[in-house]
């Protein structure tokens, strides 16, 4: 049986089921259909014609993955060296890689220069000096024009379940301000922002588009500076226990709202989907450590699994994201509601106690259980081993020949 709201249900995959059939691994794991991350990418390719996409790593940096976009001309969005070494080690060519983390060191600035990268993201003057400053001390190697300067401007994430906001972006007067110093260094000039993760309002784009064409490229045109390339960030949805949108209501609602501000010929446009192509293609396969009750008179059970907050599912802090769960139980099966924990020693390894998830009242230790659309941010939050708990394990299925 499944637990979700959602009027059409999240399933693994026929692939992922004959999987976890025949193979029985140690859990916790997470298993990815590389099929489904295909689909995604074609699909969202598809529904936003004109853009650019440029994969997020950190939602999933398995090298399957990254070699598997390579080969359908994906780009990438990297947050450091390491991630820059990941995506190159796939294949990737560094000039469609983007450094868009606002928080860089000058000598990974100057590191990814080097390795043939040219995007790069800043929210502050400290930041935008860094770039300029790297790029002066390589002017043998690296013209000015060459490097694009984006500067991210802030975004509230409203209607997001996973807003990134605050941290990062400034305002637009700053971005104008930036974004001129950045054409007098010789940059081309760029602007992104980040509507939230997990966005499941497809006009979350309007406003920040608004702004960015009517008070930032307006005043820049006006001082003689031209916009090159907008970057929509992502936030395009996973299937959790909430309906979602499609991609194409997202792509035809956001480019209409690119045409309605920028008319027809636009900036360069940019999105950096992370979740959308890797959440539903994965599965985690989770063990009951322990079903228990804290009293006789107690209404739900406290249900501990083998994977928590710090085994991958970071998300489920503040119980942002919610997966659907599967069971081995018929859905006829009588269920109760339980609260949902990780095995650590840590009581903040909570994963759902608000939100009450009802599961069969015959669950027992020893049950495997699905953690659905699980292939974003998963591996990728597991912690080294606290509490002695391993990294979680990952499996993926390599592309069926069609
Ligand atoms: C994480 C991140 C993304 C991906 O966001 P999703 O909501 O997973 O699509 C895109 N751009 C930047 C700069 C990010 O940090």
């Amino acid at each position: 049986m499944i637990t979700s709201t959602a009027s059409v249900l999240p399933a693994p995959t026929a692939r992922i089921e004959a999987f976890l059939a025949a193979e029985s691994p140690e859990t916790p794991f997470l298993v990815v259909d590389l099929d489904v991350v295909r689909d995604r990418y074609l699909r969202l390719e598809a529904a936003l014609p004109n853009t650019e996409l440029f994969y997020a790593v950190k939602a999933n940096p398995a090298p399957e993955i990254l070699e598997l976009l390579v080969g359908h001309g994906c780009r990438f969005d990297v947050a450091s060296p390491g991630e820059i070494d990941m995506a190159l080690t796939a294949g990737a060519d560094p000039s469609q890689l983007s450094y868009g983390n606002t928080m860089k060191k000058h000598r990974d600035i100057a590191y990814a220069i080097d390795r043939g990268v040219r995007y790069f993201s800043f929210d502050a003057a400290e930041e935008l000096d860094k770039i300029i400053d790297v790029v002066a001390t390589r002017r043998a190697s690296v013209e000015p024009a060459e490097v694009v300067a984006f500067c991210r401007i802030l975004c509230d994430g409203a209607g997001s379940d996973w807003p990134l906001s605050r941290k990062f972006g400034c305002d637009v007067d700053q971005a104008v301000e930036l974004l001129v110093r950045a054409s007098e260094a010789g940059l081309g000039l760029g602007v992104c922002f980040h509507v939230g993760s997990q966005q499941r309002n497809p006009h979350a784009w309007d406003a920040a588009l608004e702004v960015v064409a009517e008070q930032l490229c307006a005043p820049l045109a006006a001082a003689g500076h031209r916009l090159d390339a907008l970057n929509i960030g992502g936030g395009f949805p996973g299937s959790y226990i909430n309906d979602v949108p499609t991609p194409e209501e997202y792509g035809s609602v956001i480019l209409a709202a690119v045409r309605k501000f920028f008319g027809d010929e636009p900036p360069r446009l940019i999105a950096e989907p992370g979740r959308y192509l890797v959440a539903d293609a994965g599965v985690i396969q989770t063990e009951v450590v322990l079903v228990a009750r804290k009293s006789i008179h107690d209404q739900h059970r406290w249900v501990y699994l083998d994977i928590g907050l710090f085994g991958g599912l970071a998300e489920c802090l503040g119980e942002a994201i919610k997966y659907p769960i599967a069971t081995p139980y018929v859905a006829t099966s009588p269920t109760g509601p339980v609260v949902l924990a990780g095995p650590t020693c840590d009581s903040a390894d909570v994963l759902y106690e608000e939100h009450q998830y009802r599961l069969p009242m015959a669950l027992v230790a020893g049950d495997r259980i699905e953690l659905l659309s699980t292939g974003a941010y998963t591996t990728t939050y597991s912690a080294v081993a606290f509490n002695g708990f391993p990294p979680l394990a990952s499996y993926y299925l390599p592309l069926s020949a069609d």
